[in-house]
């Protein structure tokens, strides 16, 4: 569901997390998710870096063939000139938007998107300790829900709903004796992009001027509280909220250039994945790149974060300059080179490499002796006893 798919759909690789996470635990910042930008910024202050808070640009400046990046110009109207431009917003608003509009980029426009949500961040005037730190509520009928949002991306009627309470682990969250609670509602995303004039978009998505939207959030509000309630027996939560703030697929938009409001850009589906996803090198433009959740490898903080350094990698290879951390564990392999990652470590092993080959060759041999000697395996499908079960049916491998 983190990755905005309906876990009914979601490629059964990524089963794979749960597992990390059971097995590994998790990573949590002190001090949230800001803990991690805060760090950045003091980096990029020792380096010298000139940051520009509340700058938004509107286009990216081009040579005159179109064919390199040169700068950016900002809303206000200053031009800023680069050697390089490397965009973090949202890739399909930014190809729309920021970069010359091709068929290109309004086909990024009808991609699957993720799905949107209603967030919600309350401040408590005391502790619930009838939640957790992690809190996941699912709809009695919740694969119903998953199809509503995901599937048809609408409102769910009964909605499966995620609450963190962060100060549970992290005092730095809420003052003592009190708690802070984000509440995620996930929902379809926007039927249109509002980003572009140029595109009629796919036939999912929320209609954004039909909708009324603050009875929308406010029903919601009140059937997750209902919902809390009932199901932690815990009092009601809506006299102790001293403090709100709430984002909706709208405010996604327009706050923060989410394409349609998917909270977590361009959906994770088999053909938006790995060779499908929009390449971190923009599409004709020298001197371009991209990070962030629509490009490689995907959404969330940490992929962003391993994704921004794998464009870090490439942007100074393409400028012929050494990657400060090659032989550190860098990504560097290119083509058939291989680099730290790509190398299987098996620190005293009880095989070697060598021993592999062995044992495959044996295996096979061994094989090719069995389907000659004419031993049949075969499959009882009605008792299901599988591989082996023994009998002998003329020449060559068989099923049944
Ligand atoms: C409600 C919610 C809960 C989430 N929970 C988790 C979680 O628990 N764990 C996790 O790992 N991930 C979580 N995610 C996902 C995670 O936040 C994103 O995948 C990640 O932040 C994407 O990083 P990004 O750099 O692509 O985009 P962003 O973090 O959105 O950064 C893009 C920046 O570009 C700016 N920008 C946009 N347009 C312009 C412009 N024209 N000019 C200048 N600046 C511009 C935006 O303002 C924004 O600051 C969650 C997301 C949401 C919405």
């Amino acid at each position: 569901m983190y990755m905005g798919m309906s876990p009914f759909d979601a490629p059964g690789t990524y089963s794979l997390l749960q597992y990390t996470e059971l097995a590994e635990g998790i990573w949590y910042p002190v001090g949230g998710f800001h803990a991690v930008v805060a760090a950045m910024v003091r980096i990029c202050e020792r380096l010298g870096v000139d940051i520009r808070l509340s700058t938004p640009v509107s286009r990216v400046i081009m040579s005159p063939d179109g064919k390199t990046a040169t700068g950016v110009l900002t809303e206000a109207g200053d031009t800023l000139t680069a050697d390089v431009v490397i965009i973090n917003a949202d890739l399909v608003y930014a190809y729309n938007n920021l970069l010359a509009p091709t068929p290109y980029s309004r086909s990024l426009q009808t991609r699957q998107g993720s799905c949107s949500s209603i967030s919600f961040y309350w401040s408590l005037s005391r502790k619930v300790p009838e939640l957790s730190t992690h809190n996941i509520f699912l709809a009695d009928e919740y694969r119903e829900s998953f199809d509503a949002i995901f599937d048809r991306q609408s409102i769910p009627r009964e909605p499966s709903f995620y609450v963190n309470v962060p100060s549970r682990v992290d005092p730095s969250a809420a003052p003592e004796g009190k708690d802070s609670i984000v509440v995620l509602v996930p929902v379809g995303h926007l039927l249109n992009s509002s980003s572009s004039t140029t595109f009629t978009s796919p036939s999912k998505g929320l209609p954004k001027e039909e909708l009324n939207w603050p009875a929308l959030i406010a029903s919601t509000r009140a059937s997750i509280l209902s919902v809390i309630q009932s199901r932690t027996h815990c009092d009601s939560l809506a006299p102790l909220i001293t403090h709100e703030m709430v984002n909706d697929p709208i405010t996604w938009e327009d706050t923060f250039n989410l394409d349609k409001g998917s909270i977590l850009g361009l959906s994770h589906s088999f053909f938006n994945v790995l060779a499908f996803r929009p390449s971190t090198r923009a599409r004709g433009l020298k001197g371009c790149y991209f990070v962030g959740a629509s490009t490689h490898p995907g959404t969330g903080v940490p992929i962003v974060l391993a994704g921004a350094k794998v464009t870090t990698e490439q942007v100074l290879r393409d400028l012929g300059m050494e990657i400060p951390w090659t032989g550190m564990g860098g990504v560097e392999g290119k083509g058939k080179e291989k680099g730290e990652m790509d190398r299987v470590r098996r620190n005293g092993g009880l095989i070697s490499d060598f021993g592999i080959w062995v044992l495959a060759i044996v295996v096979l041999v061994v094989s090719v002796l069995y389907v000659n000697s004419g031993l049949l395996v075969t499959w009882d499908w009605d008792r299901k006893r599988g591989w082996g079960s023994g009998s002998l049916e003329g020449a060559g491998l068989g099923m049944r």
